[in-house]
């Protein structure tokens, strides 16, 4: 009993006396394994922010294996003793924190990292992990697959919502946005597309590295690094934005007719929702029939096969929405997806198709016990939900109903100022009802709560 006590006098009054020390400065913790996102508790991860991933990649198609270097540079968020990073399934060879061998384990998707030293609050430190294995998808709630996606000659990679960390080790989260450098080495014969802006490319000794740079803030689960046989096109539009467009032979044909409109989509698209947010834009073009799906890969999305033009103007509409304003949590998906669904109405409505009224009646015209109306987009319930038809068709449906409630002055100065105040960054929900009753001087709280809470399908407006 005495020895207990003493120890307890010693550990109790050290601390306290150090703290005098050091200015009452908070004791050091561990960063949390996620950033409190309820539908994916361990997406991304709390202590630090990453200003920037340097990403070293060589893969071999032929074995499927991957050599990965990153370097993380972070800076600490409050005094840290430990954090995570979010990776899963690939070896970790070797991890420093400042060029200081670290103490790490792995607890599933978390890759928990001991630096030898405390890190203050505020401190930037580089993280420096080497890895390799055959990396493959993971399989999200709603049964997809997303990540590093093995073809017939590359791989199909696509990070929507979870897949980043099976790459790269990352703050797998949209609130964390990073500028990024890609160096990607493949056999020659093959290209490796990232996002951003081509750097360079070189060939020696039978293999041939892709320099990328994407210097705008993007959320990891956005990064590609697409690997296939592609014919590859360059060009400049005329408000000098740089396109590269790579594309798989086998879907050539049918891609290049819808390819070819992407700088007057951009153009058109500008006009409705202000400046393209990015110096780089252009289509990657796989064969990837296990996908099922094409995703926004910031300045670059990545198609499984020719792209319909509605799904190019989409995937478009997105570097606004979603990619330049990035959800702060998954729950507020139909920021993404019903504002890119609407821009396929808008498309239509002004080049000879469908107008958006049209689109509405045909979608409201579904009975109660459609599968359109079986949750409300502002709250899908789960991450089994978050690409769900209601996410994509009554969001967009929300846009067309706040469309009429304010006027179509007030409702694309809406757009265009959401795309602007956030621009580069992160939005909610709440944001935008505040956005819109500010712009519009209206009050839309029982619009929104109708459209985007209320459960069942609701009365016609
Ligand atoms: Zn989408």
């Amino acid at each position: 009993m005495p020895e207990a006590v003493r120890r307890t006098f010693v550990v109790a009054t050290v601390p306290v006396a150090l703290v005098a020390l050091l200015g009452a400065a908070a004791p050091p913790s561990a960063g949390s394994s996620g950033v409190g996102d309820p539908y994916f508790p361990l997406a991304g991860n709390g202590g630090y922010h990453v200003g920037h991933y340097g990403l070293t990649l060589r893969y071999d198609p032929g074995t499927g294996h991957l050599v990965g270097k990153a370097v993380i540079s972070a800076r600490a968020t409050q005094r840290l003793s430990r954090f995570d990073l979010d990776f899963n399934g690939l070896t970790v060879t070797g991890l420093t924190v400042d060029h200081a061998k670290a103490d790490f384990s792995r607890d599933g998707q978390e890759l928990v990292v001991t630096p030898r030293h405390v890190l203050r609050k505020g401190q930037r430190f580089d993280v420096t992990v080497t890895y390799k294995g055959t990396p493959g998808p993971v399989t999200d709630p709603d049964g997809s697959l997303d990540g590093w996606i093995p073809t017939d000659d590359g791989a199909f990679v696509a990070g929507e919502p979870q897949g980043a960390m099976t790459w790269f080790p990352a703050n797998n989260h949209p609130t964390d946005k990073s500028s990024y450098d890609f160096t990607i080495t493949v056999p020659k014969g093959h290209t490796a597309v990232a996002n951003g802006v081509l750097l360079g490319e070189r060939t020696a000794h039978g293999k041939t590295t892709f320099r990328w740079r994407q210097s705008e803030p993007m959320a990891a689960y956005l990064a590609t690094a697409t690997v296939g046989k592609f014919q590859v096109e360059q060009f400049t539009t005329r408000d000098g934005i740089k396109v590269y467009n790579a594309v798989d032979p086998r879907e050539a044909a049918d891609a290049a007719p819808v390819l070819k409109k992407l700088p007057s989509v951009l153009e058109w698209e500008s006009k409705l929702f202000g400046p393209y947010p990015y110096r780089a834009a252009g289509s990657i073009v796989d064969r990837a029939p296990n996908v099922g799906y094409a995703l926004e890969t910031q300045t670059r999305p990545v198609y499984d096969s020719a792209p319909s033009l509605s799904t190019l103007v989409h995937e478009s509409a997105h570097q606004w929405f979603g990619d330049s304003v990035s959800l702060t949590s998954w729950k507020d998906i139909w920021l993404n997806e019903g504002f890119a669904t609407y821009a396929e109405w808008l498309y239509d409505e002004q080049h000879g198709g469908d107008s958006a009224q049209q689109a509405f009646d045909a979608l409201y015209a579904r009975p109660a016990s459609d599968g359109l109306w079986e949750f409300p987009p502002g709250d899908p319930g789960s991450g089994a939900n978050i690409f769900g038809t209601p996410v994509y068709a009554r969001g967009a449906m929300t846009l067309h109903v706040l469309r009429k409630a304010v006027g179509d002055r007030a409702f694309f100065r809406i757009l265009r100022a959401w795309a602007a105040e956030h621009r580069n960054g992160n939005g909610t929900t709440a944001q935008f009802v505040r956005l819109a009753e500010r712009v519009s001087g209206k009050n839309l709280d029982d619009l929104f709560q109708i459209w985007l809470y209320t459960p069942g399908k609701p009365n016609k407006p």
